[in-house]
């Protein structure tokens, strides 16, 4: 285990699998609505569980990426700056937006709105993780691989100063490192 790490929270064989479950779910459900999703992925921790998921979605999808800051230390909390936009128009399509982990949710509902006001028809959020004990604002992601305590967590996509995305498993970063 990485010097990091307290404990593994998720194991890189658990993730696999939930990859699969959630590829082949999110698959059956457009194919009911006869739809292909437009798969927009947060950037950077999306990354790692966007890679997994999508070889398990059999359908003709597309995929792009957004880089959002939320605006700390102003008035304005609660709303993004975009850093990296969309490459197409989202105007009538249905967004997947694929996130790493939600967590107060208010990435999530930013983001959301954006989208909308930008014209997708619909938007539907998969999140590798969940911290159900953080939020303070009303949203939930439609699918999510795992739940987990409300701890500092690292790896497959997730970092503490930018390190630590490319661990394979998620784990709990040791107080030591940020206290
Ligand atoms: P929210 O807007 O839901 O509060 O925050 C979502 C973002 O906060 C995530 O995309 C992630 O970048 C960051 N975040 C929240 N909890 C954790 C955590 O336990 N570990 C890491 N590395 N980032 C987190």
């Amino acid at each position: 285990m990485h010097e990091a790490v307290d404990k593994i929270l998720v194991s890189q064989e658990a993730i696999m699998k939930r990859c699969q479950e959630l590829g082949e779910e999110i698959s059956d459900d457009y194919r009911k609505k006869n739809t292909v999703p437009y798969v927009v992925a947060l950037l950077k921790g999306s990354v790692p569980f966007l890679a997994e998921l999508v070889k398990h979605i059999d359908l003709d999808i597309q995929f792009d990426f957004m880089d959002v800051s939320s605006y700390e230390g102003t008035e304005s909390i609660g709303d993004i700056k975009i850093n990296k936009d969309l490459d197409c128009s989202v105007k009538g399509l249905s967004i997947l937006l694929v996130e790493d982990i939600v967590d107060t949710g208010r990435t999530l509902k930013e983001v959301t709105k954006l989208l909308k006001n930008k014209g997708a028809e619909d938007v539907k959020v998969v999140s590798l993780l969940d911290k159900p004990d953080r939020r303070t604002v009303e949203i939930e992601a439609d699918y999510v691989g795992f739940e987990i305590p409300n701890e500092f967590v690292i790896g497959f996509g997730l970092d503490y100063d930018q390190k630590y995305r490319n661990l394979p498993f998620v784990g709990v970063l040791k107080r030591e490192y940020y206290e």
